[in-house]
């Protein structure tokens, strides 16, 4: 058992992986342009465990052994509001982008070590053991994970069975008696690109029909038939100036291709148990939504500093309307803050005392942050004002004929020069607008699943039955 130096992830990620970038195979990763922005965001993990001012959070002592935290199962509050903490440091280090090479993997572990006790009581399998193996895998190598989850899925109206071709959900082609093939095709991947495994799990709740397709295993990337067809997105270069957030951080997403890949059975977790589909779909989604309200805090930390900061800069601060905005942002941000605490306090264990945060909680600070988002960026880029997207470059400070111009023209309140409020308006810049600002946008709404998703959760999470009883009771009707 050990942690990996961050050089030793690195190293590992060194290996035959088949991945494409804008039509070219990658020979190496580490060394790729744009990818090793990603590479070096996620090292950001494996410096934390070494880092004497994070190293308590970050590592687990368990007897002699050390371990990575997130690799913790959670056993009580305490575990997931430590989990929590350490997911918002490590964003928090990454300028406001999760760091994710870990949180996301140790979600989709404890969900798969909360439901394949119940698989196995019900078809007599071994996923348990299975499970067990391989977490035990990745805690003591200290390896780095994805998680494929969302298929690419045709038409959304329609299940596996009735798409135009059958391979719009991934799906097992054959069984063999060593272990299955598997073919499809997942999108949005994270991080795919640069950590050791991929774990695979189903995306919705699976009929009888669709016994192929209820289906969770996990794979080296290396593994033969794996295809990572990266986004470009996000990809261009950028100037530390123009770009302090994101010039050298980036995630990457992949289009992950199973064709026709072989995995063997020790790593198979599900494989046709179609009535547990949806429960291993929602248990990973649970964990990976109260992932998804940690990794948010320092971006609407961020967001309330914006406005504080422009207002300042821009001498507006004790205007009514900037007031009012910035009540309106610390509410939205607190809420959440409190919202995500409150998620791990109304925690519960399973019986065998695995915590999970409360499904409907963990929601309601997921929507309340998605379903608001924009109009908290509204708030900061109208109190920033224009030169959000009109700002000069670093370059025409440095030109003798016009950085002394820029410096006075482009000046706030006294004491404020042009060239310390761009540098303020570029971060804000970068934050809300722009490839990394519209990464964040989307990113809020769509991933750990839609606003509709979070809102059939909350329904469904919702005992009405103590609301409805003291409506009857005030109403004065006898049950
Ligand atoms: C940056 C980013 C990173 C991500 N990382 C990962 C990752 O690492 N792993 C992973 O597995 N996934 C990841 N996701 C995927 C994320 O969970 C999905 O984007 C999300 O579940 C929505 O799926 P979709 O993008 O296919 O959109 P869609 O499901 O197509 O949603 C589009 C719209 O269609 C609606 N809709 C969908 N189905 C129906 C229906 N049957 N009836 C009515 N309306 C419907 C939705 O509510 C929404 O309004 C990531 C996404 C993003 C944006």
């Amino acid at each position: 058992m050990g942690l990996r130096t961050p050089q030793q992830y690195i190293d590992s990620i060194r290996d035959d992986r088949t991945v494409f970038y804008r039509g070219e195979q990658v020979a190496d990763v580490t060394t790729h342009p744009i990818i090793k922005k990603a590479v070096h965001h996620a090292a950001l993990d494996f410096e934390m465990t070494e880092d004497p001012e994070y190293r308590e959070l970050a590592v687990v002592k368990e007897g002699g052994d050390e371990y990575s935290r997130y690799f913790k199962i959670p056993a009580s509050t305490d575990d997931l509001l430590k989990r929590s903490q350490l997911i918002e440091a490590a964003t928090a280090l990454g300028k406001t982008l999760v760091v994710l090479v870990k949180e996301i993997g140790t979600d989709a572990l404890f969900a798969l070590h909360r439901v394949s006790r119940q698989v196995d009581q019900k078809y007599e399998t071994d996923y348990l053991r299975r499970v067990q193996a391989f977490y035990k895998h990745c805690r003591d190598n200290d390896l780095a994970l994805s998680v494929a989850q969302t298929d690419v899925k045709g038409d959304r109206s329609a299940g596996p069975q009735n798409q135009p071709h059958p391979d719009y959900y991934t799906r097992i082609v054959e069984r063999r008696a060593d272990g299955i093939v598997v073919r499809g095709a997942k999108i949005h991947t994270s991080c795919t690109t640069n950590v050791n495994e991929l774990i695979v799990l189903p995306t919705r709740a699976m009929s009888e029909a669709d016994k192929d397709y209820a289906l969770a295993f996990a794979i080296p990337v290396n593994t033969p038939g794996v295809k990572l067809v990266a986004s470009p997105y996000g990809g261009s270069p950028k100037s530390e100036f123009d770009a302090p957030l994101s010039a050298d951080r980036k995630m990457m997403e992949t289009i992950t291709i199973f064709d026709d890949v072989f995995v063997p059975w020790d790593r198979v977790f599900m494989a046709g148990e179609h009535d547990f589909a949806a429960a291993i779909a929602l248990g990973f989604v649970e964990y990976h939504r109260f992932t998804a309200v940690s990794y948010k805090l320092p971006l609407v930390d961020a967001l309330i500093g914006s406005a504080l900061l422009m207002a300042d800069m821009n001498g507006i601060a004790k205007a009514a309307h900037v007031r009012d905005k910035m009540i309106w942002l610390i509410s939205y941000a607190e809420t959440l803050r409190a919202l995500t605490e409150m998620a791990a306090i109304r925690g519960t264990g399973d019986a065998d005392g695995i915590f999970a945060p409360d499904a409907l909680t963990t929601n309601m600070a997921k929507y309340h942050f998605a379903h608001h988002y924009h109009e908290a960026l509204q708030h900061v880029q109208d109190i920033a004002g224009g030169m959000l997207v009109t700002g000069p470059g670093v370059e025409d400070f440095a030109n003798p004929e016009t950085g002394d111009l820029l410096r006075k023209y482009l000046g706030g309140r006294a004491g404020i020069d042009g060239e310390v409020r761009t540098r303020a308006m570029n971060m804000v810049s970068d934050l809300t607008t722009g490839d990394f600002g519209g990464y964040h946008a989307v990113l809020a709404i769509h991933a750990e699943g839609s606003l509709e998703a979070e809102k059939l959760m909350i329904s469904r999470a919702y005992d009405s039955r103590r609301t409805l009883a003291y409506a009857k009771k005030l109403a004065g009707i006898q049950e």
